[in-house]
């Protein structure tokens, strides 16, 4: 006996099938046979791809829906995974080329030892630039595989902030901006001192370089039942709504902020967030553009 076989989108095979139960289990296994092909077809460069299911409604469709929908995340993460080692690779090109250039100029001619100390001030510099970002990039990726090593311990905030707002003092001078501690609670949590104080550096760093001269950063800390709620708000720049979500992302800079020549790698907030993230918390960010923005961490309270 011939039967048509019909997907979706047309007519796909035609087979011969035989009566009786083994022409059942053939015409039911037909279909399954064609959808696995489909499937085994796709490699990681065509995840893209979409498999056409039976079109009848039953489980054989249900499961092509759900491999299709399955092969659409995969996808998505390979294009993230993907996009992250070129934008890595493109941050640590430019301070690498300039630090090539910096050498080849001081090999070119005999100079005076104040003009080496100069390129050599500068090419330490960039150095220390790859170093940061080659420690950001480390952080994130353990963090990704859930290898990031936390010394927690009994950490009281207010101290660790009152800690960092001293050596960011003469950061906030040079730029005239005023960096002032609000109101304090005192609150403990069980953390990782080195990731805290990581954290209160991105934000401060940012809140001082988003803001301009004559404006102020402010951090302050409070606490409900369960969490210390920290803020850090600025009088800068600010963050337009549809960027508030994406400044989390890696590598993510706003146009506002690419503009203004600020020095930075799109990293800062994503290493916050991973950091906070670790500490069982979360980072919210509230922000009107040339007014200013606040950035909220919740961290889980130790009793
Ligand atoms: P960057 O190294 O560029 O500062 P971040 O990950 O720390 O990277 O921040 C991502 C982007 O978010 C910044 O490039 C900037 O566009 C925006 N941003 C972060 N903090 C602020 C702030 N306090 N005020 C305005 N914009 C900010």
């Amino acid at each position: 006996m011939h039967r048509e076989q019909h997907s979706r989108k047309g007519v796909f095979s035609c087979q011969s099938v035989p009566e009786g139960s083994a022409g059942l289990l053939i015409q039911r296994l037909a279909p399954g046979a064609r959808v696995v092909s489909a499937f085994k077809t796709i490699s990681a460069e065509h995840l893209d791809r979409q498999v056409q299911g039976s079109g009848a409604g039953d489980e054989l469709d249900r499961l092509a829906q759900t491999l299709n929908k399955m092969l659409g995340r995969l996808n998505v993460a390979f294009q993230e995974v993907r996009q992250f080692s070129a934008d890595a690779s493109h941050e640590l090109q430019t301070p690498l080329t300039v630090l090539k250039g910096e050498i080849e100029v001081g090999l070119r001619s005999p100079r005076r030892p104040e003009e080496y100390q100069a390129i050599l001030r500068s090419a330490l510099e960039e150095t220390d630039r790859i170093a940061r970002l080659v420690e950001g990039l480390l952080l994130l990726s353990r963090s990704d595989a859930g290898v990031l090593r936390m010394d927690r311990r009994p950490v009281k905030l207010k101290d660790l902030i009152e800690e960092v707002i001293q050596e960011f003092q003469p950061l906030a001078g040079s730029h005239s901006v005023k960096l002032r501690i609000g109101p304090m609670e005192p609150a403990q949590i069980q953390g990782d001192p080195d990731h805290l104080r990581r954290l209160l550096l991105n934000l401060l760093d940012n809140g001082i370089k988003y803001t301009r001269p004559g404006g102020s950063v402010e951090i302050s800390l409070r606490r409900d039942e369960k969490f210390a709620i920290l803020q850090v708000s600025d009088t800068g720049m600010g963050i337009a709504k549809e960027d508030q979500e994406k400044v989390f992302r890696r590598f993510y800079r706003t146009a506002a902020a690419r503009a203004q020549g600020e020095i930075g790698s799109g990293l800062g907030l994503a290493i916050a967030r991973s950091i906070v993230e670790a500490h069982g918390g979360r980072i919210q960010v509230e922000s009107a553009v040339g007014k200013g923005s606040h950035f909220t961490i919740f961290l889980p309270l130790s009793f």
